[in-house]
């Protein structure tokens, strides 16, 4: 359905949890910010249920996200499942890849095709020093791994950092010359810590300037996957480049999303703290109609724009590992 703006949504971010295997240093929460308790979190068939409403709305397609989605159990029957609701034309999940290569078999049988992988370093040392894990070898296992498979597309999702990973970003490009997949630089949001968002952002327009050198590059049309990248394709790349500047250019004249938590509520805009609570109205026995009316009321109160600064406040008060980025 069209929102007051005219912009017609139909894409839902469905958090499943907000337990991760990785503490990426941008993206944990504050020491005080408290996990949920298992009965917060929106039971499988809870979420089959928003489904079903947000598709009586008109969401489209659906992306399964976290925390890390695939360190909950029954992940890959829900997966399945949402790939069964009539209506929905399109499930998607993000993960950061550390139980990818075990699981994506079982996840491409399910139905599942299109996969975002988070990474943002190709070095393993470096990887620990961002995600505080040693994980490096078994999220590029399951790059592999789901290439292997023919997953498509798979995109790799990379927040540039200054200092710590802006020295590797013609690496990344290379991932796209050399395989058929779309590498996407993404400026880091302020969540955490202002502080440190002001130390290592860098915005997208230096990224595209220090890729300069790859030559020429092809301008690739808005397509239905591409979401708010801003596609390229360098000569002789099997693969593209995306640029996403949520911070320097925000997307808002085009946002086509809602998100739900992992604690059942409705976020109409990521950078407003405004959140429409599902799960209570879900547990009391709320109607697939009652629910579609919850979907409508998050909707209509997307706002055109996002607040006059994108501030941390707004972002930490339910940080991305809750959010589902
Ligand atoms: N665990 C999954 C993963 O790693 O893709 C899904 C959840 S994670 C919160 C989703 C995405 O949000 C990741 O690509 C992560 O890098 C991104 N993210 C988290 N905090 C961010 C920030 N401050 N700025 C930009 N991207 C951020």
């Amino acid at each position: 359905m069209k929102d007051n703006y005219s912009r017609e949504i139909n894409y839902l971010r469905l958090s499943i949890t907000d337990r991760c295997n990785l503490a990426c240093f941008y993206c944990q929460p504050r020491r005080d910010w408290q996990k949920l308790p298992a009965s917060e979190i929106m039971q499988y068939e809870e979420l089959l249920q928003a489904a079903r409403a947000a598709i009586t709305v008109g969401i489209r397609k659906i992306r399964v996200t976290g925390g890390e989605p695939l360190v909950r159990r029954g992940v890959v029957d829900f997966v399945r499942a949402l790939h069964r609701l009539p209506g929905l034309e399109k499930v998607c999940l993000t993960t950061n890849g550390v139980l990818l290569a075990d699981m994506a078999r079982d996840l491409y049988a399910a139905g599942l095709r299109h996969l975002n992988l988070s990474l943002d370093t190709l070095n393993p040392e470096r990887f620990r020093t961002i995600t505080g894990r040693d994980h490096f070898a078994q999220v590029l296992a399951g790059l592999w791994r789901a290439l292997e498979l023919g997953f498509h597309p798979v995109k790799v999702n990379c927040v540039v950092l200054k200092d710590i990973n802006d020295d590797e970003l013609l690496d990344f490009a290379r991932l796209a010359r050399d395989l058929p997949l779309q590498v996407r630089f993404i400026e880091f949001m302020p969540t955490i810590s202002e502080e440190r968002w002001a130390r290592h952002f860098l915005p997208m327009s230096e990224v595209r300037r220090r890729l300069a050198v790859l030559g020429e590059m092809q301008t690739l049309g808005r397509r239905p996957t591409s979401g708010p990248a801003h596609l390229v394709r360098p000569a002789g790349f099997q693969g593209e480049l995306g640029f996403i500047n949520p911070v320097s250019q925000h997307h808002c004249s085009t946002c086509n999303r809602l998100r739900l938590t992992a604690s059942g509520r409705l976020r109409p805009c990521l950078f407003s703290q405004r959140e429409i609570d599902l799960k209570g109205p879900l547990r009391q026995g709320a109607s697939l109609a009652d629910l579609a009316r919850l979907f409508e009321q998050a909707v209509k109160a997307k706002p055109s724009l996002p607040e006059p600064r994108i501030s941390t406040e707004a972002l930490s008060s339910c940080p991305m590992v809750g959010i589902g980025g």
